[in-house]
């Protein structure tokens, strides 16, 4: 049932279309007639409406002029003419006139608005109506005719013409009515005259039948203009209403509003947004230019509002077009910031009559791109700036000092620890000490500065107008002072510790690059310097530097041609003055100058990763030698962190042991605490493996690193070897003493063995021996001695009681 109700309401109301269509078909039929172009059928109800009421309007002066008409007739042809033809003529037409004006008092006076709706039988009514009165006219012409005389017929002939004419005008703008008047009137005498006359008034007939033609073409003409002035009202009235309906569209929509100034720069309308933004009201705003309101709510606090506003004002003065002026401004707690461009107005005698533009809220657009530059220019781990933002600032700065003639310093810093702690502790720790770091710097970076991460443990400070040496040095030793501050990592306590390279723009630097290499080249030499400490940059660094690449230049080649020696230093015991073992030293026997002693070249070579051949040519040569030596004799070889971290030195061992037939036990490892500073697992595989394989194990330079209590327990030591800086000191300093007293009862107690090296004078002898250090070297003994010199070495040893 329910889809047969459906189905009836959907076919009742195709219906009702067919049969619109085809009464709109027949009306089109008339109206396409009378018009070039169709009127949309949406228009079709409307128009009628103007049309009719275009005629409606003019009805009055219809209805005057019937009464009038009607007047004269009753009193000039009352008895002369039918009483009572002129009596029923009289009252129709009286009650034509009186329906006229009743129609134009509905339609024009009583409801103007809301009777907007004229059906089509209203129209043929109206038709109708026309073509009764003018019947009805020719009807009295006729009549009147065969009571005139010649004269007064032509008289009344004239008159007639006229008013048909009169008429067809008045009712022009509906085609249908306008022509059912001219036609009825005009066929109305034709036919009179011809019906009663006969051919005398043939000529007046024919005149009138051209005179009706002519204006049925008039009308028809006239109609059709009357039509296309309504449509194209219609298309701008629709145009209008379409665009005001964007522009409103547009304004309550977008962050963006519309305006419009005069020649002195008054707006010309407000837009409620700007009413609402500047929380003025609207008389006093159109008091005002635009620039002086946008100057009343500028963002001074912004960095380059000042230039914006200047740009602004040039812009709304010199009267040219301007695009995307961006201006700050304040609105309550908030800066937001608008974008203005606008085009000029030109009036008729093309002269600038004001400027018409738009304003865009861009704050959004403003604060993402804001967001995206600090995103771009921040560490992510610490919140400081980063390299980009660094290299850009350091650019910006340096330009600003060469201009200004105040010089810039550039501060690098880097924390010297960083690694073992990473390594020890874990990332976790080690992204804790960079933050904690960051903060610790940040809090002394001076104002005006320039703090920036540069990636890893290294950072930058960019100080502008540093006038000397002595201001940056106060700085460094501020920010190393509060850098040292324990730092508490869950239960542990740590350092943290920090090398400063410092250089100036005014020291004959010429570019950014020289500046960068001048700071880093100082660092360098605050790392060599033993770390925790700050340089300056001096010219004298770059010629160490010079000579560097000169030396790293030269030593690739030397060790393929042969050119290291190994020195042997013997190593005794303490208590019985044995000679228990030689530890090889390396020296680079140079063609021109000399012999040149490690120091000078194992950095570089550790730097450049030659130390790599070197080493192995190291172990080959050393136990090539020892195997020569008396059976209990072993000889100690430096191995560096990098031949532990970069190659597997474990297999060369192995092979260079077994190469040379030197048991595994007469062998000894002497490493750094810079091996447990990088990557702890390889270091402590390669320790192990040395272990299993009997080789010994020594820990050098003990007491200067970062001695780690973990340390000493976890790696498979056999001896530690104390540094010489204590020995120099030993025997007149109490607290070295102390020191050296407390690492041998650590060892004792760890069961490891102890030896001291730089042993130089009789009183660190005996010293050391009382201290219970179980073993050493140093030139009290022997200095290091070429290997000729070691079998007379090793024999007057032997022959000692
Ligand atoms: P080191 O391992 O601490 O070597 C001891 C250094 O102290 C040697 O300097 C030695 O000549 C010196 N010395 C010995 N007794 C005394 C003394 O009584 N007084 C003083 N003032 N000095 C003494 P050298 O030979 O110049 O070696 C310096 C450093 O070079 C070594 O320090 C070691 O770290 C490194 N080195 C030497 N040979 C090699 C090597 O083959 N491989 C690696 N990786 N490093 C090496
Ligand atoms: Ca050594
Ligand atoms: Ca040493």
């Amino acid at each position: 049932m329910e889809v047969l109700g459906e189905n009836v309401s959907f076919q009742s109301k195709t219906d009702h279309v067919v049969k619109e269509k085809n009464t709109a078909n027949f009306y089109q039929i008339i109206t396409v007639f009378f018009n070039r172009s169709p009127i949309p059928n949406e228009l079709a109800d409307t128009y009628r409406y103007y049309q009719f009421c275009a005629i409606v309007r003019l009805l009055p002066l219809a209805g005057v002029a019937t009464y009038s008409s009607v007047g004269l007739a009753l009193f000039f042809a009352w008895s002369s003419v039918n009483n009572s033809f002129l009596l029923v003529w009289s009252i129709l037409l009286t009650m034509i006139a009186t329906s006229e004006l009743i129609m134009w008092w509905v339609y024009i006076i009583r409801d103007p608005d809301n009777s907007r709706h004229v059906s089509k039988k209203m129209v043929y009514f109206l038709a109708l109506k026309m073509s009764v009165a003018g019947i009805l006219y020719a009807a009295l012409v006729i009549h009147l005719f065969s009571l005139f005389t010649d004269y007064e017929r032509i008289f009344l002939f004239s008159i007639i013409s006229a008013f048909i004419s009169s008429g067809g005008w008045m009712f022009a703008s509906i085609p249908l009515v306008g022509l059912m008047w001219t036609i009825s009137v005009s066929a109305g005498l034709i036919f009179g005259l011809l019906y009663f006359f006969g051919d005398t008034y043939l000529l007046l007939a024919v005149l009138a039948a051209l005179y009706c033609t002519f204006l049925c073409f008039v009308i028809i003409i006239s109609s059709r203009q009357y039509l296309e002035g309504l449509m194209a009202e219609t298309k701008i009235e629709n145009q209008h209403q379409t665009v005001s309906l964007l522009l409103n569209d547009f304004e309550e929509k977008a962050s963006d509003w519309l305006w419009e100034t005069n020649k002195k720069g008054h707006l010309r309308h407000l837009s409620q947004k700007l009413i609402e933004a500047t929380d003025t009201d609207a008389d006093r705003l159109l008091t005002l230019t635009y620039i002086d309101i946008i100057e009343s709510l500028l963002a001074t606090n912004e960095t380059n509002s000042a230039t914006q506003f200047k740009k602004m004002t040039r812009a709304l003065t010199t009267n040219s077009d301007f695009s995307s002026i961006v201006i700050p401004v304040n609105l309550g707690n908030e800066t937001r910031w608008w974008s203005f461009s606008a085009k000029i107005l030109l009036d008729k005698d093309k002269k600038f009559n004001g400027l018409r533009g738009v304003t865009s809220d861009i704050t959004s657009v403003i604060l993402r791109e804001r967001e995206m530059i600090k995103q771009a220019n921040t560490d992510t781990l610490t919140k400081i700036g980063n390299r980009h933002f660094f290299n850009e600032q350091l650019l910006l700065l340096c330009s600003e000092s060469v201009n200004h003639h105040s010089p810039c310093a550039l501060m690098l810093l880097d924390l010297d620890n960083f690694k073992m702690i990473n390594d020890a502790f874990g990332h976790a720790a080690g992204d804790g000490l960079l933050v904690e770091a960051s903060k610790r710097l940040k809090e002394n970076t001076p104002q005006g500065a320039i703090l920036a991460r540069l990636g890893g443990d290294e950072f930058a400070i960019i100080v502008p107008n540093a006038s000397g040496q002595s201001i940056m040095r106060a700085l460094s030793e501020k920010i190393k002072y509060t850098i040292s501050e324990p730092w508490h990592y869950g239960e542990n306590q740590i350092e943290i510790r920090t090398s400063i390279g410092i250089a100036f723009t005014n020291q004959n630097i010429g570019s950014i690059e020289m500046l960068l290499r001048a700071s880093d080249l100082a660092l360098y030499a605050a790392k060599e310097a033993g770390r925790d400490a700050i340089c300056f940059f001096d010219p004298a660094m770059e010629e160490t530097a010079n000579h560097k690449s000169q030396v790293l230049s030269e030593m690739r080649k030397s060790i393929s041609d042969n050119e290291f020696v190994l020195h042997y230093q013997p190593q005794l015991d303490l208590i019985t003055g044995k000679l228990i073992g030689f530890e090889a030293l390396v020296r680079w026997q140079h063609p021109k100058r000399g012999l040149i002693t490690p120091i000078h070249f194992i950095s570089i070579a550790e730097e450049s990763g030659l130390i790599i051949p070197l080493g192995i040519w190291v172990l080959e040569q050393a136990c090539f030698e020892a195997k020569k030596w008396l059976s209990d004799l072993y000889v100690a070889v430096n191995v560096s962190y990098i031949q532990i971290e970069r190659t597997d030195f474990l297999a060369e061992v192995k092979s260079v042991l077994h190469n040379t037939q030197l048991p595994p036990h007469r062998l000894e490892i002497e490493i750094t605490e810079s091996v447990l500073m990088t990557d702890q697992t390889p270091a402590f595989q390669f320790l192990m493996g040395l272990k299993e394989m009997g080789v010994k194990i020594a820990l050098d330079d003990f007491g200067t690193g970062f001695s780690s209590l973990s340390y000493l327990q976890n790696l498979p030591l056999d001896k530690i070897k104390i540094d010489q800086s204590f020995i120099n000191l030993s025997d007149t300093d109490d607290k070295t003493c102390a020191i050296i007293r407390s690492i041998t009862q650590l060892a004792d107690a760890l069961e490891l063995e102890t030896i001291a090296e730089g042993i130089e004078r009789e009183g660190q002898y005996k010293l050391l021996s009382d201290l219970g250090v179980k073993s050493g070297q140093g030139y009290l003994y022997a200095r290091p001695m070429q290997v000729d010199d070691l079998p007379f070495f090793i024999e007057s040893k032997r022959k000692l009681p």
